[in-house]
């Protein structure tokens, strides 16, 4: 199959790599038809290189349809349509119980004191061969992937995977009392679901403000996402950016699929198929 391989600092590239196969009675293997890039795989292209392995593939926002399971895995089937959470939980054990699965005992990768395993996020999290590639083999799939209906297409779902999950925890961590308000600094994905997430529970307001490296303060303004009755923001430096990076993953979709360039964050290809 094509994967999204890392080769070293700066260096990532789509190569041919062997399919991934069931192990694990618990295992799962998806062929993925979505698939994000996310600011962690930014930190695997530079920051995290000490603890990257050349080959190692990339990829933890995924979403497919079930091609195989394992004897354990009772409640998938072949052609069911899935999203996989980015984390790799059992489901049962004492964390997970308690709804902390990135924690979970099954998974956790002890030898570098960190918690459950993550598809393509370096050996910290288990280095698990990650999901921009063409199949992915799917551990504790007896838990972790969610099932969607089909019809809609892969954009309505692929969030459930990461993004909204991220932007949920990070609204729930603010705390913000019923009719307080809420500003969130960077709109990039995470920042622009965080403030539709905030919506939900009533927070008067989803106010936000983009945020660059370097930019003064005073300078950004806060601006509302733009529901209507919302104020809008003045000018197009404030405007939000596309709220969800589902446009980028299937964009990455595209590249295996249809032989195009990968583009990075950067705008600078960073591969070919
Ligand atoms: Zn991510
Ligand atoms: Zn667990």
């Amino acid at each position: 199959m094509r994967a999204t391989v890392w080769h070293g600092k700066r260096d990532v590239r789509i190569d041919d790599v062997p399919d991934p196969a069931i192990q694990d009675d618990t295992d799962a293997v998806i062929r993925v038809t979505s698939s994000g890039l996310c600011g962690s795989d930014l930190h695997l292209y530079e920051v995290l290189t000490p603890f990257m392995t050349p080959g190692d593939v990339l990829g933890h926002e995924p979403m497919g349809v079930v091609e195989e399971v394992g004897p354990a895995v009772t409640d998938l089937r072949p052609g069911d349509r899935v999203v996989v959470p980015f984390r790799i939980a059992c489901g049962t054990c004492w964390m997970c119980r308690r709804g902390l699965r990135t924690q979970c005992e099954t998974t956790q990768v002890t030898e570098h004191g960190m918690g459950a395993r993550l598809f393509g996020c370096t050996e910290l999290y288990g280095a698990v061969p990650g999901a921009q590639a063409e199949y992915l083999r799917v551990p504790q799939a007896q838990y972790g992937p969610i099932k969607v209906p089909g019809g809609p297409p892969d954009d309505r779902f692929v969030c459930l995977s990461d993004v909204l999950p991220t932007a949920w925890q990070a609204v729930a961590y603010a705390d913000v009392p019923r009719d307080g308000s809420l500003v969130v600094l960077g709109l990039g994905p995470i920042g622009a679901m965080a403030c539709r997430i905030a919506r939900h529970p009533g927070v008067a307001g989803g106010a936000s403000a983009p945020w660059q490296q370097g930019a003064e303060r005073s300078a950004v303004p806060a601006a509302c996402l733009g529901r209507r009755g919302h104020p809008q923001p003045d000018g197009d430096q404030v405007r939000p950016r596309p709220t969800c990076r589902a446009a980028r993953m299937r964009t990455t979709t595209r590249v295996v699929a249809s032989r195009t360039r990968v583009p990075s964050a950067s705008g600078a290809s960073v591969g070919t198929v």
